[in-house]
């Protein structure tokens, strides 16, 4: 069994994350892919919003797809979510499955700085996918990572998660650029508007 995780810190997911662990199911034919949100992601600050609820809208994001789940592994596990401790982990309990490590262009241009990357490139391979703003080129990454990151073409999507918080939070409309259920959430929950006495 062929499996695809995609790590992120998902505050909130949006249809990027969607489509890039659909693009990468579909040309890498994986059996399933897990949502896996971060505890504290090691490159950025940690969210003001809960593990749990960043749980609950991957949940509701993958509800109707038949082979995605969402894996609450890393927030279980607290602390800085360092993808190699999670990899090493994941195959231990899983020695069955073959992994995949699912990332957006930033991502894969960054990845010569992730925590003990020689040691999880040996253990994993990567499926990056395009996004606005990053050039998707292996031929730049070091040689020891060139054969370990795969290429799956989906259809370019500015969205940010960055900017689904910053449009929450000045009133505009962030429906379509996230699933519906999770639009719902958002709206019914009043997470990321303003809250009272912080505005200016
Ligand atoms: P933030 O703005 O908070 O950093 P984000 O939109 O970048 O959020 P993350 O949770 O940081 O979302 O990203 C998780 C993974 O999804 C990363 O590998 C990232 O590259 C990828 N990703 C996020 N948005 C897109 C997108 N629009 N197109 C392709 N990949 C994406
Ligand atoms: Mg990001």
């Amino acid at each position: 069994m062929k499996v695809g995780i995609m790590g992120g810190t998902f505050d909130p997911i949006h249809i990027g994350h969607m489509l890039a662990a659909e693009a990468a199911r579909d040309v890498y034919k994986l059996d399933e892919v897990w949502f896996m949100p971060s505890h504290i992601p090691p490159h950025k600050q940690a969210s003001g919003v809960t593990g749990e609820i960043r749980l609950e809208m991957a949940a509701e994001a993958v509800y109707d797809h038949p082979s995605f789940r969402v894996l609450d592994f890393e927030i279980e596990r607290g602390g800085v979510s360092y993808t190699v401790d999670t990899v090493t982990e994941l195959r231990r309990k899983y020695p069955q499955i073959e992994f995949r490590f699912i990332i957006g262009a930033d991502m894969v241009n960054y990845l010569p700085k992730w925590h003990r990357i020689e040691e999880l490139a040996a253990m994993i391979q990567f499926i990056g996918v395009n996004r606005p703003g990053s050039q998707l080129d292996v031929q730049q990454l070091p040689s020891f990572l060139q054969n370990n990151v795969k290429i799956a073409d989906m259809p370019y999507v500015d969205i940010s998660s960055t900017m689904i918080r910053s449009r929450v939070a000045k009133g505009e409309s962030i429906r379509y650029m996230v699933p519906d259920r999770v639009y719902d959430y958002i709206t019914r929950s009043g997470i990321y508007a303003i809250q009272p006495g912080t505005a200016d």
